[in-house]
């Protein structure tokens, strides 16, 4: 699939006059879109929602787009539930799907009457003293172990991974919460990150139907929702072909028709938590390179670092790069794109054939919208950068500001000798 950036060199000269690099810019057209496709994917099961992974892209500016097509948040963390109640999403429009929870998470995530997803066994007595009794509704996080395999080889390691439970004591606590009045259930499992084919969310779908049928046999619980949960990826490489949502959206259809129907739950609801799929094409990170060097290899210099989006350094993972302006130009030159930070793992490319690029030029740094900025530090002193939404009607509007050295001493307010600069913004 061609990458082309949703920016030209044009737009770019003017929006810098505004808000200089590096920048996040996210397409609202494209999320749209996107959003909407996904809402008539599943129009098949009238209980549908997608409850958007906060964590993709915590800005509140974007949720509030999503929320428009019915979607509402999954959330793991105190801050998260926070973020999701400002803007008007809380109740049975909160999944709270967290591991390791705090207990004063989950009285919040209570309070506001989210969904609690448990991620274990223990955590039915934890949550039980924490709350005093446990909640009307549950969810329960499955593990099946071992390694799950689905179509082209994709597979990960459900046996290595921290989250879930296993079967046995799934099935069991499904026995104990009836027991204790709990009267709405639901069952989740997160099995494959960043699947590029048609056939996880089918496959997924599969497993988790037949444990449902199980569930129902062997508990008398017949489940009132099953949470696909995110894992569906995006294109990030151009020899990649795009998911199509629709094509899942029937697969999982079809699955739902042939097991769940037969066996008298017909009436589930499907959930997702998809982060990736929902903003991930949507966003890029602009930046301008700043130096060339010329060593034992090529590099290029922006003015983004691994703060402003930390995939490629922490997965060394794939981000497309187009220069902007040069789209057309031979990729005749092969370079190590790198930012400032005293670690040689910033770097956005290596060994990336791009066009001859000069200093001074936009390079466009693709698919940043989910697990980009969310997941920013400040490792070197470095600040955050701003976020603009490009509109429907081409303008651009600033969704965060980006960070000063103010916020970044913030928290040293203990300290008198930083308090002229803290006044600053
Ligand atoms: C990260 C996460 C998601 C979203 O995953 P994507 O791959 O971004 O779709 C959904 N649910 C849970 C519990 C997660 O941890």
């Amino acid at each position: 699939m061609e990458k082309k950036a949703f920016v030209t060199k044009e737009q770019v000269e003017e929006i810098v006059k505004s808000y200089p690099t590096p920048f996040h810019i996210y397409d609202e057209k494209g999320i749209r879109e996107n959003a909407k496709a996904m809402k008539e994917a599943f129009a098949w099961n009238p209980g549908y929602q997608e409850f958007f992974a906060v964590k993709a892209n915590p800005n509140p500016f974007l949720i509030r787009i999503l929320k428009e097509y019915g979607c509402g948040c999954d959330c793991s963390s105190y801050t998260e539930l926070l973020l999701s109640d400002a803007i008007g999403v809380n109740g049975n429009n909160i999944m709270f799907s967290s591991n390791d929870t705090p207990a004063e998470d989950f009285e919040l995530a209570d309070r506001l009457g989210a969904t609690i997803n448990l991620d274990d066994f223990t955590h039915i007595d934890f949550l039980e003293k924490v709350l005093g009794k446990l909640p009307e509704r549950l969810s329960l996080r499955y593990n099946p172990g071992g390694v799950y395999t689905i179509s082209n080889g994709i597979m990960d390691n459900p046996g290595d991974a921290k989250y879930g439970m296993t079967k046995e004591q799934l099935i069991r606590a499904y026995g104990i919460l009836k027991e204790k009045g709990v009267k709405e259930f639901g069952l989740h499992a997160f099995l494959v990150s960043n699947t590029v084919t048609n056939d996880y969310y089918p496959m997924l779908a599969r497993t988790l139907f037949e444990l449902a049928v199980e569930i129902k046999e062997k508990t008398g619980v017949a489940l009132d929702f099953i949470n696909l949960s995110g894992g569906v990826g995006v294109a990030y490489r151009p020899d990649q072909t795009s998911n199509d949502i629709r094509i899942i959206g029937e697969g999982v259809h079809k699955v739902y028709d042939e097991i769940l129907k037969p066996a008298g739950l017909g009436n589930v609801a499907i959930y997702t938590e998809m982060g990736r799929f929902m903003t991930g094409p949507y966003g890029m990170l602009v930046t301008r390179a700043i130096h060339e060097k010329h060593t034992y290899k090529e590099y290029i210099g922006v003015d983004a670092c691994a703060v402003n989006l930390m995939r490629p350094a922490m997965y060394g993972a794939y981000h497309h790069i187009t220069v902007l302006g040069k789209e057309n130009a031979p990729c005749d030159h092969v370079y190590d794109v790198t930012g400032s930070l005293c670690e040689n793992n910033d770097k956005f490319a290596i060994d990336r054939e791009l066009p001859e690029i000069a200093i001074g030029d936009y390079l466009a740094i693709h698919d940043t919208g989910a697990h980009g900025y969310a997941m920013g530090y400040n490792y070197n002193g470095k600040l955050k950068s701003a976020e603009l939404l490009l509109a429907e009607d081409g303008s651009v509007k600033l969704i965060r500001r980006a960070e000063t050295p103010a916020d970044y001493f913030a928290t040293l307010d203990c300290f008198p000798e930083f308090s002229e600069i803290t006044k600053k913004k």
